[in-house]
């Protein structure tokens, strides 16, 4: 009984994708039969899944399968499954809709230049559209397992603003969509051709995937399987290629780019399980890394039966950029997410997964250090978490980290603590960093003018998340980290004490005099050790957070105290003299209080009253 047809508009931001899709995608058109076959594997396993509580959804039919077939006359493409099927509500909200949160900040972020777009586009994940890069119209026919018949649904559009629903009788469970080909995409209907494409693409799909040939050109031929129908990770490692490990990671992803490296592992033991995880090479655009709260891409199996998504019970939060398959051999098949969240065999496959990942990791920093590169800058930072988060792992940790530094060129990140370390100055007993806004920024800080005349390295922490890891890593190697910008330098430099005191009591007199200008608006001031050409800078005490911090905690809206700066003068600095000279008392407070302003300035701070600063600029360059 076929119902009334309705027309309905799609979401203002599908029809950008759809519009996008179809139009950056075309050199790499091939991928919209991975993409349905994908689709389709996922609703056998949905509905393999469903069957474990109610198996009267597939008692009529349990032979999971998806089928390929094509009709050169009516130059259309057909991918069928008998898998969970869809509800028309369903349909509305898979098909119509892009639940994804990220898609507008996705599409704000194209750029108009094709090669780039495509790229984003891949990382995006493009799904079901993909139909439409080589279809101008494509049919979807659906009926949710455990639906009645008279419960089918059908859906069709021809990509551009809006599709039609309709109700009708759907005699077989699971889900039909049928590509009405674009005229110069014949080469689709072709056996050979479809074949070599799911060899390629879909081998690895654990269901049958049946090609019928053709007979006249018409669908009329046998079925046959035509890819190997085994889980990938069932299979001996020996037996896998590397470009079907890559097929398999795209499939399972939606990535459209390599992954960077993977790990498989079967352990066998006091439990069974097998591991396969990816690392990829760039950051996938959806919500996992604007939040920490949606994760998704690791998938758990029991018994080669897809159970769900279970990333945060498998992974810690900091390698959250990890995809893959977990699949147990002795979890319950019942198991809810609740069991997951304290179970004993759970929390030993995380240990193991989290164990793997850090391997490949060193392996990855040891045998193809480009490779490495590539994956600091895309997930460095993230990793960075695991510095707070994972104590126990924490040395091994700060081992893969890179970062800038004074001995390395430019912002690229590539010293490692190991690289410090190993060249450290003789009687040099920290790791000194200093922390500021951006890379830039740290390398101007006037805080490490001294160290870095002494020829000493400073790893220059430019990163939002820096100063909060660093109040985690304490130590490394046995030495201290310690931040050019707080505490007592000359403590640790071992420099000539006595010759310090004599530079400080000689001082002493323009100490107490910026003093008594500033008054209330610093801690104190005092000589510095730190500085070798600017004037002054900021200080803060050892357990003082650093004024950036303070600052970010601000503007995340935190009550933070203001804590007041130490002001450090460089009494060789000409502009310091010029002050000690000055005999006006009115032009004395101007100078003191441009000199506290510039420190502030170079700090990254924002002055508190900035027209008064600008009025003391102008009267000094006047000369006034
Ligand atoms: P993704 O697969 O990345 O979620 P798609 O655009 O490919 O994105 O599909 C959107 C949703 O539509 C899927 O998550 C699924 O719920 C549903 N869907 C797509 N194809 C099928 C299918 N063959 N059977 C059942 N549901 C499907």
């Amino acid at each position: 009984m076929a119902a009334e047809k309705q027309t309905r508009a799609f979401e203002a931001e599908v029809s950008q994708v759809l519009h996008l899709v179809t139009h950056s995608l075309y050199s790499h058109k091939d991928i919209f039969l991975r993409e349905l076959i994908s689709n389709a594997s996922d609703a056998c396993d949905k509905l393999r899944f469903a069957a474990l509580s109610d198996a009267s959804l597939t008692a009529a039919d349990a032979d999971l399968r998806i089928e390929i077939e094509f009709d050169k006359d009516a130059r259309t493409l057909t991918i069928r499954d008998n898998g969970i099927g869809m509800s028309q509500g369903e349909v509305v909200e898979n098909i119509g809709t892009i639940a994804r949160s990220g898609t507008r900040k996705f599409l704000e972020t194209l750029s108009g230049d094709a090669r780039k777009d495509t790229q984003l586009i891949g990382q995006f994940g493009v799904g079901f559209y993909s139909a439409f890069i080589v279809a101008d119209k494509v049919t979807l026919t659906t009926r949710k397992a455990g639906a009645p018949e008279s419960d089918g649904v059908r859906w069709e559009s021809s990509g551009t603003g809006e599709y039609t629903l309709e109700t009708l009788d759907v005699a077989a469970r699971g889900t039909t969509v049928t590509l009405h080909l674009k005229a110069d995409e014949g080469e689709f209907l072709d056996g050979w051709k479809l074949r070599d494409l799911v060899k390629r693409y879909s081998d690895h799909v654990a269901f049958p995937i049946r090609l019928r040939e053709d007979k006249d050109g018409k669908p009329d031929g046998e079925f046959e399987t035509v890819n190997h129908a085994a889980a990938l990770w069932t299979r001996p490692k020996a037996e896998i290629s590397d470009e079907e490990y890559q097929a398999f990671y795209k499939s399972l992803t939606h990535d459209f780019n390599d992954a960077l490296a993977w790990t498989h592992n079967r352990v066998e033991g006091s439990q069974s399980y097998t591991l396969l995880l990816y690392i990829p090479e760039k950051p996938p655009f959806d919500a996992v890394f604007s939040g920490r709260d949606e994760r998704h891409g690791l998938k758990l199996y029991i018994r080669r039966v897809f159970i769900m998504d279970a990333s945060e019970q498998l992974l810690p939060a900091y390698l959250r950029f990890v995809r893959g398959v977990v699949d147990s051999d002795d979890l319950p098949l019942n198991v809810s997410r609740e069991i997951l969240q304290d179970n004993r065999l759970v929390a030993q496959i995380r240990s193991a997964c989290t164990k793997r990942v850090l391997d490949l990791l060193d392996k990855l920093a040891k045998d193809e250090p480009e490779k490495f590169k590539q994956f600091t800058a895309a997930f460095g930072n993230v990793l960075k978490e695991g510095i707070a988060e994972d104590g126990a792992n924490r040395e091994r940790i700060a081992k893969l980290l890179r970062f800038a530094s004074t001995k390395s060129e430019g912002a690229d990140k590539t010293v490692s603590l190991d690289d410090y370390v190993g060249r450290m100055q003789v009687g040099q007993d920290a790791i000194w960093y200093v922390t500021a806004d951006s890379y830039l920024a740290a390398k101007n800080s006037p805080q490490i003018e001294s160290l870095k005349a002494r020829g000493i390295e400073v790893l220059l922490l430019g990163d939002r998340i820096d100063e909060w890891m660093v109040g985690y890593l304490h130590e490394y190697a046995g030495k201290k980290l310690r931040n050019a910008a707080k505490g007592d330098l000359d403590a640790v430099d071992g420099a000539d004490a006595e010759a310090r005191k004599q530079a400080e009591a000689a001082s002493a007199p323009v100490v107490e005099k910026l003093a008594k200008v500033l008054g209330d608006a610093v801690e104190k001031v005092q000589v510095s050790h730190r500085l070798t050409d600017s004037p002054t800078c900021l200080v803060f005490g050892d357990y003082d957070m650093a004024p950036h911090m303070q600052r970010l905690l601000r503007e995340a809206g935190h009550d933070v105290p203001a804590s007041k700066p130490i002001l450090e003068i460089n009494p060789r600095n000409p502009l310091i003299q010029r002050f000690a000279d000055e005999t006006d008392e009115a032009r004395s407070a101007d100078l003191g209080h441009l000199l506290l302003e510039e420190a502030q300035l170079a700090a990254g701070d924002t002055l508190a009253d900035p027209t008064a600063f600008i009025a003391r600029v102008n009267r000094i360059a006047l000369g006034t």
